[in-house]
């Protein structure tokens, strides 16, 4: 397995941690071509997280195009991120690891992580920035409920950069014993790697999916782009298929591919938000989902390599497609996948597959409060 996505990627860490990178990716590759492992991981998807999910065509949403919704919104939880937490805890358990330490910014992946702790019974330490536990509360309040420990950061702008930071912190002082379950295709390898396996479940069914119902190829696949991880899985069965157009949405205020520069934030190089001295900048969205100046390295190479592109989508616009989903499919979007709805809409294409990466509810306060 490389490390490497082009110039991206990389292990940027601590001596100490190298070992414990190393042990995991010989077990990954090892993993997944195993028979047992895979077969556990595939009943959990079906029987626990409610696998495959739908492809349903947005007929009032978009009258003048074929598009069509993902509907990863349906999973256990309300998102994709179940996926990856899914196969991180199993293969942390094969590992041996009691301990889970899980990093948080609006708290679904931090939900989705106590979820399978409580499923398996292992211990469950989630860092959240004390800025986004004060935003998110119903969330911090459902993470208690699965058993999990809720651990403030207070430093920094006291949102998910620095409760990573703090995360990997924990993993750091206590490797031995603890699994670092983190939430995107970002940080050290092998983990972007892991995570897009993990994720790439979304785009095999979906393209299955459309040759069943349309009998060709999309001729664009569109998601948002937070850390990356529903676009690179909605993605990555797609990349082979050369006219099939991959557009990636970033918030326009948390652009790191779109406005970005290259550098090393957790413990890989990738496309960031930074200034010209390379210091970190603040990123802004209306959805907490999308609110990291960092991105995986792997949506970089593929910017670079001209395979997928990105683009921007504003708080306002984000918030009309919202609406727009609400009134005329009946489904209440998650904010982050608002995004991509609202540049569907506007992509000169006729055949189009969306991710719905997630569903609303989370989002209603911050909604109704514009
Ligand atoms: C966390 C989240 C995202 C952003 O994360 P990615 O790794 O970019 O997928 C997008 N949509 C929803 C619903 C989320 O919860």
């Amino acid at each position: 397995m490389s490390t490497l996505f082009g110039a991206y990627g990389g292990r940027y860490v601590p001596e100490t941690l190298i070992p414990a990178l190393d042990e995991l990716t010989a077990a990954w590759s090892s993993l997944r071509e195993d028979e047992g492992f895979r077969a556990e991981l595939h009943d959990l998807l079906t029987n626990y997280a409610g696998r495959p999910t739908p492809l349903l065509r947005a007929e009032r949403f978009a009258p003048d195009q074929r598009v069509y919704l993902k509907r990863e919104d349906l999973l256990h939880t309300g998102a994709h991120k179940i996926n990856n937490a899914l196969g991180q805890a199993v293969i942390a358990r094969r590992l041996g690891k009691q301990r889970i330490v899980a990093e948080t910014g609006a708290g679904q992946h931090g939900v989705a992580t106590a979820t399978v702790c409580a499923r398996f019974g292992l211990e469950c330490i989630v860092y959240m920035g004390s800025e986004d536990m004060r935003r998110q509360a119903p969330n911090v309040e459902r993470m208690r409920l699965l058993g999990a420990e809720v651990r403030p950061v207070e430093f920094g702008t006291r949102t998910l950069k620095e409760a990573t930071s703090e995360a990997i912190r924990d993993w750091i002082a206590n490797v031995d014993d603890t699994y670092y379950l983190i939430g995107s295709c970002v940080g050290p390898a092998p983990y972007p790697e892991l995570v897009r396996e993990l994720q790439r479940v979304i785009g095999r069914e979906a393209r299955a999916q459309v040759l069943a119902i349309e009998g060709r190829m999309p001729d664009a696949v569109l998601a948002c782009v937070g850390g990356g991880s529903n676009a690179i899985g909605m993605f990555y069965d797609f990349i082979p298929d050369e006219d099939v157009r991959l557009i990636g949405v970033e918030a326009a205020g948390a652009a790191s591919l779109g406005c970005g520069r290259g550098g090393v934030l957790h413990g890989a190089r990738s496309s960031l938000l930074a200034d010209e001295d390379g210091q970190i900048m603040d990123a802004h969205s209306i959805s907490a989902g999308l609110d990291y100046p960092g991105v995986g390295p792997e949506h970089a190479y593929l910017r670079d390599t001209g395979r997928a592109q990105y683009v921007p989508c504003t708080d306002d616009e984000a918030v009309a497609a919202f609406h727009r989903l609400c009134r005329t499919e009946g489904i209440v979007p998650a904010l982050e996948s608002s995004h991509a709805l609202a540049r569907a809409l506007d992509t000169d294409a006729e055949l189009i597959l969306v991710c719905l990466s997630g569903r609303g509810d989370k989002d209603l306060a911050e909604v109704l409060a514009r």
